[in-house]
């Protein structure tokens, strides 16, 4: 199926059997786990920068979620 490259932001495709992630406009070529760090590592940063924000309009009800590292 059809994802978004997290590298190029074009498509990539997911394999069905979700072992495998390709993009045909960039050079990804990447494990469906290595992936899912990847966007993960991204999400992470984009967490950071709104941290701020999304901590004075969520509250800190879900504390412990965060010792999930
Ligand atoms: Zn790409």
């Amino acid at each position: 199926m059809k994802i978004k490259c997290p590298k190029c932001k074009e498509d990539a495709i997911l394999a069905m059997d979700f072992s495998n992630v390709k993009c045909g406009s960039c050079d990804l070529d990447m494990s469906y786990g290595e992936y899912i760090k990847f966007v993960a590592h991204n999400v992470a940063t984009y967490s950071d920068i709104l941290g701020d924000y999304t901590g004075s309009t969520e509250g800190h009800t879900a504390g412990s979620l965060d010792e999930w590292d």
